[in-house]
């Protein structure tokens, strides 16, 4: 069942939006070569508390980070270390949540980390534009079908892999509701869009293959291909005229 929220309750989740929105704004100037994930971790961390909000990853299912830190081959749901230290050319995808008055956001950027390659600039823009040309067909009445089949259109045009074991999904109460929001879909099929339902739409898209690997520690998801892989996230609101971005 998806749960429609009410105006009040978007409200809400907007405060929670901001607070994610702030922490990656600070990711994307802090993921330089020399620091570690687990420094980066400490700072998002520090943000969110310090806002008043907890952070929704730490602790979830056991997941010991406050973000997700996921390194160029690494897909998503990369454990923060003091050992991984970002160096000049690594790609860093940094996933958060953040849990204030009651309701849950959810966010994630890939970043470059200095000077990357052509290839790795092309994989970041192409994966947030895909993104984008999702988010805004978003209004009441498409399927969401058509928002899947919009991600899927552009990574194929792309050329890039795309991630099909993991989705989107339902956000609010809890960090993941229904519906699942597949990165590959046909159109008209899957639940109607209403307003008050929010979502998060999550690409997750590699330069190689679609296929995806769990390392040992039952947590860091990689490409089986080792080819670098990018992730992009809003928590978006469905109005009653179109959408609202509430982590942007
Ligand atoms: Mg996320
Ligand atoms: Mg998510």
């Amino acid at each position: 069942m998806i749960e429609l929220k009410s105006s009040e309750e978007i409200k809400k989740m907007l405060a929670s939006g901001k607070v994610v929105s702030k922490v990656l704004k600070t990711m994307q100037t802090a993921a330089v070569p020399g620091i570690s994930t687990w420094e980066l971790d400490k700072i998002a961390e520090e943000i969110i508390r310090s806002a008043g909000a907890v952070p929704s990853f730490l602790g979830y299912g056991g997941f010991p980070g406050s973000i997700c830190a996921s390194v160029n081959d690494e897909v998503v749901h990369g454990i923060p270390s003091k050992e991984r230290i970002l160096k000049e050319g690594d790609i860093i995808g940094i996933d958060v949540g953040a849990y204030l008055n009651g309701f849950h956001a959810d966010s994630a950027l890939t970043v470059p980390v200095g000077k990357v390659s052509g290839e790795a600039k092309r994989l970041l823009a192409t994966t947030k534009k895909a993104l984008y040309k999702a988010l805004e067909l978003i209004k009441p009445g498409i399927h969401l079908g058509d928002v899947s089949h919009a991600v899927e259109t552009y990574a194929t045009e792309g050329k890039l892999g795309i991630v099909r074991d993991y989705c989107g999904h339902g956000v609010g109460r809890k960090l993941h509701e229904d519906p699942c929001v597949l990165n590959y879909g046909k159109k008209g099929t899957g639940p109607i869009l209403k307003a008050g339902m929010v979502i998060a739409v999550e690409p997750m898209l590699n330069l190689g293959g679609d296929e995806v690997e769990v390392l040992d520690n039952d947590w860091t998801v990689v490409t089986a291909d080792g080819s670098l892989s990018a992730h992009f996230e809003h928590t978006v609101a469905v109005t009653e005229t179109g959408h609202l971005i509430l982590t942007e």
